[in-house]
């Protein structure tokens, strides 16, 4: 292949690209003559600063223009590509539709065709008469026979390197002002001076039959086939992939290095815990704790993950790790996403603990009271200093909150347990920040997620966590009965929510937004979304006048937040009599998505459930379902496009958490998956993410390579990337 080509067919007079070769990847872009300011506010706008992120800015597509033809053998409805001579070239302005339209004829040895493009009237000076051209389009049928509609066109002879017409031509993901065309134009010359140097070893490049990088740089933007583009495209996806694994390894190994105190697994103790419960542990919850109180055994950090479906029992768990790690002398933090989450596991925890004679303290935000919870039932309030000097003297056993729990002021004598409840990826940091101003040892993690993450990426973005899993449900739960609602059911729907209401329950409704806006007129479907705020009044005027109706989202300050909760869990519906009136039905936004537990809500319904994606579906649902009252998820839509069927079917079908988000994942492609968009994986890398194979030889083979040289002494290269990728992974 030859990158030193000439470029000076890009048709924009000089090349962009004198002193290329002095560039490097870390150049920044202001630096790479042709990029005007303009350009270089548009390019920052897309998080594109350096050469590096230039041409890391990859095409979603190509047009394929490969086929060249003579002009007499073109036909309608063809995409083709022409070589010929300007015969004449001519803009006018149509007085109807105030619109310039410029024509021109171009002639092959073997006959004419004509050529139009809309409102591009500076043509008539870039194409001028008389000039050879290439033109690349789809031809259409018009009154006077057959024209290419609005060609790429570039000019140029046969002896030419094509950058916008002929071949494949790469189309960028739209966005403001950068087109495709003006991408081409600073990529191609940019690329073919440029040194780029192999990030990879030889022996992956060789095990892998991979394209070296420099030319899978050129061939992604520039493919010379459709088969080049996937071989770009693999080496590159391969090459994230590498470097995920190479960092979670790292960080595990990292912390294997480092020293714990090891808390004894107590069996009595457990045992007595287990036995003044109301219910049996699952086997699925049995084995976790098992797991969790072996590795708790040992000198090094644990760092697990439990992993349950919504109501699976992970909070017992949690308990039961706690309270073996109190016995040992050790303080636990447990951290919980929300205020109400923090409030609802204080009660929780406290009440399954209340035989242990331990302290525990809740802490959250700044307008809360502090209270520690003593000997039997008996909660006390406590001034924050107070419960802050407790903690510190190590008088607090179990401390929970909030974020709130890891700011300075929070200081353990020993703390020897971390527990995350729904915080995702982001444990390992939120350890760091809660033991940094500890001694030597390091705190145990459990992090909880509700969130079923698929093997692929279990074994990548979370390949630094070990995994314990509850897969089974506690015995007795009744299944949901989940049902598509078209608008022509929507008021018979109502009428059994009303039943329901009236037996007692309470119902939530999710709206994909929280107001609609000003003005907002019924033109397009997306202003037919359904808002909390004008759904809450509909149903209060029209639907439901009687009935008790509360508002939430994520604009409310988590005060205003907490009323609205503590009322909604405050059981008891307007049935219940009026004088202990509560809120019947909450319309919310999908804060209400994670573990609030309210036991008498029976009903689930999610307005444009078409805009959620079925791994969130499933959370919502597990909303429902947690007494022992029968519950019900209807799923409202008025979308009926085939991909919205068959994903709302898939929930209709599957109560398997799991296996919905593998459904997701198949289906909505990965960009938006969990775990993807904080870690700002590219889309790339996440696309070989649906390669289980692959993934777990490439785990492998980055552990092989680890085990011989574990500090990347011998790779610099790879040990740059490195620690930029953990930069990035730390910054977000
Ligand atoms: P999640 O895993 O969603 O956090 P929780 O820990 O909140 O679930 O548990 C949901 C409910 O199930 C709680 O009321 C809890 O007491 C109850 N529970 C937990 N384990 C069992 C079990 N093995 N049998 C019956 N109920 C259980
Ligand atoms: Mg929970």
């Amino acid at each position: 292949m030859d990158r030193t080509q000439d470029c000076g067919s890009c048709n924009r007079g000089s090349t962009p690209l004198e002193g290329a070769r002095n560039m490097n990847l870390n150049t920044p872009i202001e630096e790479i003559s042709g990029i005007g300011p303009g350009f270089q506010n548009k390019l920052k706008r897309l998080k594109i600063k350096t050469v590096r992120d230039l041409i890391f800015h990859f095409p979603h597509r190509y047009e394929d223009f490969s086929n060249f033809i003579p002009i007499s053998k073109v036909k309608i409805n063809q995409v083709c590509t022409i070589a010929g001579k300007v015969l004449d070239i001519e803009t006018n302005k149509t007085w109807k539709k105030r619109m310039y339209i410029t024509e021109a004829l171009i002639e092959d040895k073997t006959g004419a065709i004509k050529a139009v493009w809309f409102n591009q009237p500076y043509l008539t000076n870039t194409l001028k008469k008389g000039s050879n051209v290439f033109l690349s389009g789809k031809t259409t049928i018009g009154k006077n026979g057959i024209y290419l509609s609005s060609p790429s066109f570039e000019k140029g002879n046969f002896s030419s390197d094509l950058t916008h017409t002929g071949g494949l031509i790469p189309v960028y993901p739209e966005t403001e002002g950068l087109s495709s065309k003006w991408l081409r134009y600073i990529l191609k010359p940019l690329l073919s001076q440029l040194r780029i140097e192999e990030t990879l070893p030889k022996s992956i490049i060789k095990e892998y039959n991979l394209m070296p990088l420099s030319e899978a740089l050129w061939q992604i933007h520039f493919p010379k086939s459709e088969e080049k583009a996937q071989q770009a495209q693999k080496r590159l996806s391969f090459e994230d992939l590498f470097f995920i694994e190479l960092f979670v390894l790292r960080e595990r190994n990292k912390l294997s290095s480092q020293k714990a105190a090891p808390i004894p697994f107590n069996l009595d103790l457990v045992k007595d815990l287990v036995d003044s419960l109301n219910f049996k542990l699952t086997n699925a919850q049995r084995k976790s704790c098992w797991q969790i109180l072996k590795d708790l055994e040992r000198s090094q950090p644990m760092n697990r993950l439990l992993e349950g479906d919504v109501g699976s029992g992970k909070t017992i768990v949690a308990s039961i790790a706690a309270l073996n790690t109190s016995k040992a002398k050790l303080q636990t933090a447990f951290m919980a996403p929300t205020e109400i989450l923090a409030k609802q596991h204080f009660q929780g925890v406290a009440d399954t603990l209340q035989d242990f004679k331990l302290n525990i303290g809740l802490l959250t935000g700044k307008q809360d009271k502090f209270r520690s919870k003593k000997l039997k039932n008996q909660t006390i309030e406590i001034s924050r200093n107070k419960l802050l000097e407790k903690t510190l003297a190590g008088e607090i056993d179990i401390l929970i909150g909030t974020h709130a729990l890891i700011q300075d002021k929070v200081k353990f004598k020993n703390l020897g347990l971390v527990v995350l409840d729904e915080q995702h990826r982001f444990g390992v940091e939120q350890r760091a920040r809660l033991c940094k101003r500890q001694t030597k040892l390091i705190p145990h993690l459990l992090s909880m997620t509700a969130t079923p993450i698929p093997r692929t990426l279990a074994l990548t973005v979370y390949g630094d966590l070990d995994l314990s899993l509850i897969d089974e449900l506690p015995k007795g739960r009744k299944k949901i009965i989940t049902k598509l609602i078209s608008p022509k059911e929507r008021n018979k729907t109502y009428s059994f929510i009303k039943k329901e209401i009236e037996k007692g329950r309470q119902v939530f409704v999710i709206c994909p937004r929280i107001e609609k806006k000003e003005n907002e007129e019924k033109k397009n479907s997306w202003s037919e979304t359904k808002a909390v705020k004008q759904e809450a009044e509909l149903l209060r005027k029209e639907i439901f006048p009687d009935l008790n109706i509360a508002t939430l989202h994520g604009k409310m300050t988590p005060k205003e937040k907490e009323i609205i909760m503590r009322d909604f869990s405050a059981q008891g519906g307007s049935a219940s009599g009026g004088k202990n009136k509560k809120t019947d039905i909450l319309v919310s936004t999908s804060v209400v998505e994670v573990g609030i537990d309210v036991p008498n809500a029976s009903v689930m319904i999610i307005e444009g459930a078409e805009r959620f994606g079925l791994a969130q579906l499933h959370q919502f649902r597990g909303r429902v379902g947690r007494g022992k009252h029968q519950s019900y998820c209807f799923l409202f839509t008025d979308s009926y496009t085939q991909k919205t069927k068959q994903r709302l079917s898939a929930l209709i079908s599957s109560e398997d958490g799991f296996a919905l988000a593998e459904k997701d994942l198949k289906i909505r492609g990965p960009g938006d998956f969990v775990g993807g968009r904080q870690w700002g994986i590219p889309d790339l890398m996440m696309n070989s993410l649906k390669d289980i194979k692959l993934v777990e030889k490439t785990r492998q083979t980055a552990k092989e390579f680890l085990q011989q040289d574990p500090y990347l002494k011998k790779h610099p290269a790879l040990q740059n990337k490195l620690s930029q990728f953990r930069q990035r992974v730390h910054l977000e």
